[in-house]
């Protein structure tokens, strides 16, 4: 029994899902007329309290498309130095859009009010970029699945309509965040210009994300995505599968929350283990001693099929999801005690 702790992109989809997928109706959605597609944005626009939704390849290129949609050649981003928007896609936000990023050293990744507006830059004065959009990103992956405490979002978003700057939020693991928390998906909706959200991490779908904003937001992002190369025929299979995990997959996001908490308890006894990041969501990073590297720990457990990724020489990362069952939990525990 291979036991994937790597990453909540591992999933494969369910019989439910599957099922959902051979039944759906598609048609060619680059002339709007894929009804699993339509019937997917729809639904999530109306979930979130949004305008309109666009179905993306992936969370990068949802984000992508965003930054782009916001911005000029020029203009400045403001965020985390961590965030995924940055560390993780490529340099896109030079690549694509031509902006400069303004980073920030947040508390595991999640930046403050008060760093954001001690970093916009004057709009009057010519030599500084122009600060145009802030861009959070909740649960917050390279902060080990930390949520934003919501008053903060609310008080950066006032910053951002005081200053007039475009408001993102890079929701790959919203979801996570919102089981956790109670808030409403219409709650975030209310408070960003954009959002994305992933259906292929925690929620178990095999492919897509979605974006969110107004009709003319998602017009534009529209005409970029098909730029970008995005626009998709009948992928509506795709959606199908997105819609499944919408209904099905986001209550039991807590079982995956509640297992990285045991999981925790497990690495608590671990002599080897010297810290543990806070758990808040499905992802659970701790720290090795000298004696045991990651690659060995790694390479250890990798003999009993067990995976999971190095963050760093003396940090690991397990992420619980959906193909994670307390059996698995079980195996772990007693391979872990015995390494
Ligand atoms: C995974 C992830 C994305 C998108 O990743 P893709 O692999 O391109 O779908 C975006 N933001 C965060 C925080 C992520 O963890």
């Amino acid at each position: 029994m291979m036991i994937d702790l790597r990453s909540d992109t591992v999933t494969r989809p369910t019989p439910g899902m599957l099922d959902a997928m051979m039944h759906a109706k598609v048609g060619d959605d680059v002339f709007g007329e894929d009804p699993a597609i339509n019937d997917l944005e729809n639904y999530a626009a109306g979930l979130f309290n949004k305008e309109a939704a666009l179905f993306c390849t992936s969370g990068t290129q949802a984000n992508q498309i965003a930054v782009k949609a916001h911005t000029q050649p020029g203009d400045e981003v403001i965020l985390d130095r961590l965030a995924h928007i940055y560390y993780y896609e490529g340099g896109g936000v030079a690549f694509h859009s031509g902006c400069s990023v303004c980073l920030l050293e947040g508390d595991r990744g999640r930046i403050t009010t008060r760093q954001v507006s001690e970093h916009i830059n004057p709009a009057d004065d010519p030599h500084r970029p122009l600060s145009r959009l802030v861009c959070i990103e909740n649960t917050m992956n390279k902060g080990g699945g930390a949520i934003y405490d919501f008053d903060e979002l609310i008080a950066i978003q006032h910053v951002c309509r005081e200053n007039g700057l475009k408001y993102h939020l890079d929701g790959a693991r919203l979801f996570n965040a919102i089981v956790e928390t109670g808030r409403k998906p219409a709650e975030f909706g209310n408070l960003f210009d954009s959002i994305s959200i992933c259906l292929s991490k925690g929620l178990g779908a095999p492919v897509g994300s979605l974006l969110l904003g107004d009709k003319d937001f998602i017009l534009k992002a529209r005409r970029i995505r098909k730029v970008f190369g995005g626009g998709m025929r009948q992928a509506g299979f795709l959606a199908a599968a997105g819609k499944y995990a919408l209904l099905n997959h986001v209550d039991r996001l807590r079982e995956d929350h509640r297992r990285a908490r045991q999981i925790g308890d497990m690495l608590k006894k671990l002599p080897f283990v010297t810290d543990i990041v806070p758990i808040d969501t499905n992802m659970i990073f701790f720290h090795l001693d000298d004696s045991v590297p990651s690659d060995t720990f790694l390479a250890k457990l990798r003999e009993k099929d067990i995976h999971a990724l190095a963050l760093s020489p003396q940090v690991v990362r397990f992420v619980t999801h959906l193909d994670i069952t307390d059996t698995m939990l079980e195996t772990l525990d007693k391979e872990l005690k015995t390494l």
